[in-house]
């Protein structure tokens, strides 16, 4: 048998440290037993994936040299390796269940779901709703299906027993069948959900071993079940544990940066990236914490990876990329500076804003260094303004940031538009509501414009400055960021 493993990312947001911390682990259990990694997009909610978060996927695991070797950009033979490529396949699976009485169709709405989730609750059981409490009466349905009512492919699950799931690092994982929904398979819209199409997929492209995510283990009978309806082996589970901000809770961009980018652009070395990540509940056999990806493939052993939530902390990994920067000889750091932001392309960017600013190339660092710097050495007091309070210009720095974070294409006018609405809807003059903007990303009010300013440091940079600044000014209580939230989409709804 040829081991055969893949990492499945969704192209929405940004490019996660976790999605690159699977394909690592994937590359590796691959690599060791000589077989092939695979990268395939699941792309099937269509309102949440975009090409450009697609391409940040590609261009992030090449920068941390987790090459695959099949995927849309490459090819292979089982492909298309883009889920959304894949539709009418899917379809054809459905019906295939549907008509071998393993699925079923189903003509509830969502206010009806919701009510019979509430009837369930209140009823004091504790268990998923079945087909048999979707079932609608005999004339009901047909009339639905005869109006031409939306409906969905579900699939039948057992009402209750235990299911047991073979996991590679915990063994037989015992699951209860009674909090196994009746999954929805196709969707409305014709698309498949991720059940669905995972379980075609990983077995049409001849997956061995599925290394994801403990975060999928409590539905992984549903998977199983998919299996035994269509009369396929399933693969060779595997749960990697979480990984987990300094205080345990899973990892999260509001107390972490999650982005590859971030750190990319923060001038972490790709190296010392996924040696970190290589350290995420798994060690080397003599335990030393710097290692090379070849090292890891050297000795790299599945049975290694201890369950206990792995931290993902700054603070270590800045300090291995400091052991990994010390080793570069001085030309070898200056060129991995030069690729990494001291370029053309960076000046090229930066030049034509800060030319008519300066009267002396002295002058250059001072007016751009926030450009290519991390944090800028900010106070309350750099936001000191006449009209305005700090506790104002924090909310007003928290909607931007809700505003930048939901923005699909990180374009300056497109910022510009973003801020002039809150602005507007704030009753706030727009100079005034770009104050404190200024000091989050410059450093200071006295810098070229801000929204262009944004553009050339990145979405990742932006975000994380903000969410710097507001840190800065105290930061926000989870009471008041529900607050704030509620006030954020009264803006955005022009109420
Ligand atoms: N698309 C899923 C995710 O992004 C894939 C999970 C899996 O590996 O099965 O988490």
């Amino acid at each position: 048998m040829t081991v055969r493993t893949r990492v499945a990312p969704s192209p929405t947001g940004d490019p996660h440290v976790g999605t690159a911390y699977m394909a690592l682990f994937n590359l590796c259990f691959a690599r060791q037993h000589g077989g092939q990694f695979i990268l395939r997009i699941e792309d099937t909610d269509q309102s949440r994936s975009t090409a450009a978060s697609e391409q940040a996927i590609f261009d992030s695991l090449r920068w941390l040299g987790l090459d695959w070797d099949e995927g849309p950009d490459v090819g292979g033979d089982a492909g298309p390796y883009r889920q959304s490529e894949r539709k009418a396949l899917y379809a054809e699976y459905a019906q295939q269940l549907l008509d071998n009485g393993h699925a079923f169709r189903c003509y509830r709405s969502p206010q009806e779901l919701e009510s019979l989730r509430a009837e369930l609750k209140a009823s004091g059981q504790q268990r998923a709703l079945k087909a048999a409490d979707l079932a609608l009466p005999e004339d009901e349905q047909a009339r639905r299906e005869a109006a031409g009512e939306p409906s969905v492919i579900r699939l039948h699950v057992p009402d209750d027993g235990r299911c047991v799931i073979n996991d590679m690092l915990r063994g037989d994982v015992e699951l209860d069948w009674a909090l196994q929904d009746a999954q929805v398979l196709l969707k409305g819209d014709g698309m498949p959900t991720y059940f669905l199409a995972n379980v075609v997929d990983d077995h049409l492209m001849g997956i061995t071993h599925v290394i994801r995510g403990e975060e999928w283990l409590n539905s992984a009978p549903k998977l199983k079940r998919l299996y035994e309806c269509f009369g396929w082996d399933m693969p060779q589970q595997c749960h990697m544990p979480l990984l987990r901000n300094p205080d345990k809770s899973k990892l999260s961009k509001r107390k972490n940066p999650t982005s590859i980018n971030f750190y990319r652009r923060m001038g972490y070395l790709p190296e010392a990236m996924v040696n970190y990540l290589g350290r995420m509940g798994w060690s080397m056999p003599d335990e030393r914490e710097k290692f090379s990806l070849e090292e890891m493939l050297s000795v790299f052993d599945i049975q290694r990876v201890s369950l206990g939530g792995p931290v993902f902390d700054v603070e270590k990994l800045s300090w291995l990329n400091g052991q990994w920067l010390r080793e570069l000889d001085d030309d070898a750091f200056l060129a991995r500076l030069q690729t990494w932001a001291f370029n053309r392309e960076m000046a090229m960017k930066v030049i034509p804003h800060i030319k008519s600013r300066v009267e002396t190339f002295s002058e250059v660092v001072d007016k751009a260094g926030f450009c290519v710097s991390g944090m800028p050495a900010i106070t309350e007091a750099s936001f000191d303004h006449a009209r305005h309070g700090t506790d104002e210009m924090k909310e007003w720095l928290q909607y931007l940031l809700w505003s930048a974070e939901a923005l699909r294409d990180w374009q300056r006018d497109n910022l510009f538009a973003e801020a002039k609405r809150l602005a507007d809807d704030l009753d706030v003059k727009i100079k005034d509501f770009l104050h404190p903007v200024f000091v989050a990303i410059a450093g200071t009010p006295a810098s070229f414009s801000v929204v262009d300013s944004m553009e050339i440091i990145g979405a990742d940079m932006s975000r994380a400055r903000l969410r710097h600044a507001i840190d800065v000014l105290g930061g926000v209580s989870k009471k008041q960021v529900k607050k704030l939230e509620k006030r954020w989409r009264e803006l955005l709804a022009g109420e």
